[in-house]
């Protein structure tokens, strides 16, 4: 199956660079419109949707036309939002880190944001800066114990969409890394943002 979307017809470029040099680029890379709405993704975005085991959901739920806020974990949209439209407004490049880890390795990347010299939209560049397997000492494992982790006012699970630990209901300012719902997201979670990734994140944000 041909799961490359693209506009009709296929632009010869994007935000000036040249459609086959981005369609050959290694990273995972997509285009938004100056409303966010996704307008490109390159090959190396589903292979990485694919390694990831984020097929065929990815395809299912991304596509050319597709507004971004509509597949932004709610916490995080008024960070995106407002950074995009920083970088739209400023014609600045900007820059931001964020973890996408599988249960067996920490990954860490780099998000380079490019508005269009046009400002008609923003060409987003994502680099793994690092990977390693996960430190136990740093981040020891957890098991998947929906009694331990389930909210009984909320009946919910929470889950750090940065780091992806979890949090213990009865003791909130404790996150745990659990990798079994890294790999398999449990029924009834909901996405939220730890102290240390909601510091990280506003620490970022643009003025
Ligand atoms: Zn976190």
């Amino acid at each position: 199956m041909n799961q490359r979307l693209y506009n009709d017809p296929l632009p010869g470029s994007i935000a000036g660079f040249e459609l086959s040099t981005l369609e050959r680029d290694a990273h995972p890379i997509c285009a938004l419109s100056a409303d966010l709405v996704f307008v490109y993704f390159n090959p190396a975005w589903f292979d990485f949707a694919r390694d990831n085991h984020g097929e065929p959901a990815i395809s299912a739920q991304f596509g050319v036309g597709t507004l971004l806020t509509t597949v932004l974990p709610q916490v995080l949209c008024d960070f995106y939002v407002s950074a995009y439209q920083w970088a739209l407004d400023t014609g600045e490049t900007w820059h931001h880190d964020y973890e996408c880890s599988s249960p067996q390795l920490y990954r860490l990347y780099h998000q380079t944001v490019y508005p269009f010299h046009d400002s008609a939209g923003l060409l987003v560049v994502n680099s793994l800066c690092e990977e390693r397997r996960h430190i136990p000492d740093y981040r020891p494992p957890h098991p998947p114990d929906a009694a331990r982790y389930r909210s009984q006012q909320t009946g919910l699970i929470k889950q750090c969409c940065n780091c992806r630990r979890v949090q213990r209901p009865a003791e909130p300012a404790r996150w745990d890394w659990v990798p079994a719902w890294v790999a398999t997201m449990p029924p009834e979670t909901t996405s939220g943002l730890c102290p240390i990734c909601s510091e990280y994140y506003w620490k970022y944000r643009p003025a």
